[in-house]
């Protein structure tokens, strides 16, 4: 569903990430696991075109996301372009970025209303399935500031799904978290890998659960990635010695 192939970024003279290729099946679960600065977010970012590549080709079902020369960078070819493969992907971020000043119901409902076109009455309804399904849809009328971190973030998930996503980006999703409020955000993820055929890519420090969410482990350093595998096989028996020292590190 998705063929990154060679692509670079570059902040001025920083590479960030350095003729990265990898390919995402359909119905996938991905977990981008690596030091800090590795270049993991930028990959999300990139694949929701939040940031222009450098150079190299993404392909998002078949479409081509960036081709159009511009400064030096490459962009998607036009607003239309960008909106439908935008549509295909939804992400959530570290700091669940709600609109503040709208209520929870408002900020699931907005994008589909005025993307799409989808009616009001509709997209609230979609709305009030998706927040039952994290478990909230008695706080549809409280605003963001009311409600705890978990909460925040389970709404920014229902948020993103409400475009009827095929592929969900997960960044660092509960490092913003206390600690007892990861597992709720955790356990939404579970059930909608368990009851969705959603592609989803994530990046966390959570090992436990990289470990059991995730088909498949990309261990990320530098800009690259250094080894890929099974689960299993990363955390157990990890190849290279970069990788054994980041694992020794951690866990
Ligand atoms: P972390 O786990 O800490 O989030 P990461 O692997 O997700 O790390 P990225 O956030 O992708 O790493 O960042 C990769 C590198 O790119 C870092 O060195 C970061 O400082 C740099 N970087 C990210 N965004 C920008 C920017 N807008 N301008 C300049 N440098 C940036």
């Amino acid at each position: 569903i998705i063929r990154i192939d060679n692509i670079t970024k570059r902040y001025g003279p920083l590479t960030v990430l350095d003729g990265l290729s990898m390919e995402v099946l359909p119905g996938e679960k991905l977990a981008l696991i690596g030091p800090s600065g590795s270049g993991k977010t930028t990959i999300l970012r990139i694949l929701m075109t939040l940031e222009t590549i450098s150079g190299g080709h993404i392909e998002v079902e078949g479409d081509q996301l960036y081709h159009m020369p511009k400064n030096g960078s490459l962009v998607p070819a036009d607003d239309r372009h960008l909106q439908r493969m935008r549509e295909k992907i939804g992400m959530v971020f570290q700091h669940f970025n709600l609109f503040p000043h709208k209520c929870v119901l408002d900020n699931v409902t907005l994008a589909p209303m005025l993307t799409k076109g989808v009616a009001k009455a509709a997209a609230e309804k979609r709305a009030m399935e998706l927040l039952d399904m994290v478990g909230l849809a008695d706080k549809a009328k409280n605003m963001p500031a009311q409600l705890s971190g978990g909460q925040k973030q389970r709404v920014a998930i229902a948020r993103a799904l409400a475009l009827s996503p095929k592929i969900m980006l997960f960044d660092e999703v509960t490092s913003a978290l206390d600690p007892e409020l990861v597992e709720e955000v955790l356990n939404v993820m579970r059930k909608l890998a368990a009851e969705t055929d959603m592609t989803m890519l994530l990046v966390t420090h959570e090992m436990g659960f990289a470990h059991d969410f995730a088909d498949r482990i990309l261990f990320f350093d530098r800009g690259k990635i250094v080894e890929e595998g099974k689960p299993d096989e990363i955390f157990r028996n990890p190849r290279q010695e970069r990788t054994q020292t980041f694992l020794r590190k951690i866990i």
